[in-house]
């Protein structure tokens, strides 16, 4: 079902960058571009860097070129212009300056003049007393002139929210409903640091309402930060926003998903070799169904069928065997010369000659259905580009006599044998069977150690016609003992 409004639906992906794209965050990235396409609407990239302490050089090109990777693409972001410009929070600061200064106008927020220290002091101490860390208010009711004072003689300070002590705040998350949340329990949070930069609650919520946001889908871990962001709109007589809480992420333990126990990194996923459908097709389907359960979806699937209806409220294991399974159903069923144009730059990266797009398009294919990744398909396609190694146990079948009688047998006939066509090779294999009294693994075994590397894998007449005579003699005469 569609979301009904006059308004245009606008959502927003707006990430900290940190170096890299955390698969969460694809999730929401994914979420709120399907939410926009399907309703018609517009979904905004905005880059949210105002923690100068975690700034990192060169982290918001690598989001957008990720991003750009994956097949995302947003109407409005640092590198498009929209009307609501400039999408880099580092570049508004006088704005939330401007609405720091409403607040504290309008006495919903205050100065603080808190040393680091007392903070300090006060945290531990409500830790050993088991208390909830909110601030206690010190600088909460200072009189206009104590606060005058303190201005003139420079005491560093920020800015707080004053939030209401009593009562309850509710709202209503399309996935989690009705919310109800203590208002004795939420903190008056830094809206402006020492440093004069807003923090990310702020900030966060001056933009969304800038940038006509009209509904905020992000993770679950942002659920608690609510109350403090309906009260901050609330205060600004801005209409609030509809809220979408994404389930959290775990890892197969059922712990919230970490880096100790797989990869978290898009990067790293794409440099493995996995491919950009497959990866949107594995995200989408955490915390999200489709209404038959169908489990492949395109991108342009995607964009018909997502709903928010179908979000759950647990949270989704994130399975890398799921994820093989789906890149290799990917790698086998899509477009050879597509598939071929991806696997470029890992082919490239060994140090593997594809000039020959003949022979490398037959790699790609024989390759593609025993493995599930781009790089260990490369692995796999190396042996028929690079000279075999062979262990121990292996030599001692090569110099078995039977091996010897099989290897010299197919050099002779090979050198003469008019025809590759697999009947050709199968009608020599049956000669040789016939010729030499020899069956089954007897054969295979050696020919395909000799030709391949290993006993079992490809049909013996696959691996011939991709290596071609001449490679195919050079690798059986190399084995010969002298
Ligand atoms: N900058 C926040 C983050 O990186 C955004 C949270 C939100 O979408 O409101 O998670």
């Amino acid at each position: 079902m569609n979301y009904k409004s006059d308004k245009e639906v606008r959502v927003r992906f707006a990430p900290s960058p940190t170096g890299f794209l955390h698969v969460g965050g694809l999730r929401t990235a994914l979420f709120n571009y399907l939410f926009a396409r399907k309703n018609n609407g517009k979904f905004i990239l905005r880059i949210e860097d105002t923690d100068r302490k975690r700034y990192i050089p060169g982290a918001l090109e690598k989001l957008i070129s990720t991003l750009k990777a994956i097949g995302l693409a947003y109407d409005e972001g640092p590198d498009i212009e929209g009307s609501y410009s400039p999408y880099v929070q580092s570049k508004r600061i006088n704005i939330y300056k401007k609405y720091a200064q409403i607040l504290l106008n309008s006495g919903n927020a205050y100065y603080c003049f808190c040393s680091e220290e007392r903070l300090k002091k006060l945290r531990e101490e409500q830790r050993k007393r088991k208390l909830n860390p909110v601030y206690d208010g010190k600088c909460r009711n200072l009189s206009t002139e104590e606060v005058k004072e303190k201005l003139k003689k420079k005491i560093p300070y920020v800015i707080r929210l004053k939030f209401p002590k009593k009562g309850t705040t509710v709202f209503y998350d399309k996935i989690h409903g009705r919310v109800e949340v203590d208002n004795s329990l939420v903190d008056d949070q830094i809206l402006i640091k020492s440093d004069g930069f807003p923090t990310y609650h702020l900030a966060n919520v001056v933009d969304d309402h800038l940038m006509k946001i009209t509904h905020i889908i992000r993770g679950e871990e942002w659920l608690s930060s609510v109350p403090k962001h309906i009260f901050l709109y609330k205060s600004f007589g801005w209409e609030v926003p509809k809220f979408v809480h994404l389930p959290l992420l775990l890892n197969p333990d059922r712990s919230k998903l970490s880096k100790r126990q797989g990869d978290v990194a898009v990067e790293s996923y794409l440099e493995k070799g996995y491919l950009p459908e497959a990866l949107i097709n594995f995200i989408a389907l955490l915390g999200w169904h489709s209404a038959d359960d169908k489990e492949i979806y395109s991108l342009k699937e995607l964009e018909k069928n997502f709903s928010l209806r179908r979000i759950n409220k647990s949270g989704a294991v994130f399975d890398i065997e799921k994820l093989n399974w789906m890149n290799g159903h990917y790698l086998r069923s899509m477009d050879i010369k597509y598939v071929g144009e991806k696997a470029k730059p890992f082919f490239e990266k060994a140090g593997i000659n594809i000039n020959d797009n003949e022979k490398y398009l037959k790699v790609i294919d024989i390759s593609r259905k025993r493995v599930p990744t781009l790089s260990q398909l490369v692995e796999f396609a190396k042996k028929f580009y690079f000279d075999l190694e062979f262990t121990e146990e292996y030599r001692a079948i090569i110099a078995e006599e039977n091996s010897q009688r099989i290897y010299s047998y197919w050099i002779k006939k090979l050198k003469k044998q008019e025809n590759w066509s697999e009947d050709e090779i199968n009608l020599l294999i049956k000669k040789t069977m016939e010729d030499l009294g020899v069956k089954g693994k007897e054969l295979y075994f050696p020919l395909r150690l000799a030709l391949f590397g290993s006993c079992t894998g490809p049909e013996l007449p696959t691996i011939i016609e991709i290596l071609g005579r001449e490679e195919t003699v050079k690798r059986l005469e190399k084995l010969i003992n002298k």
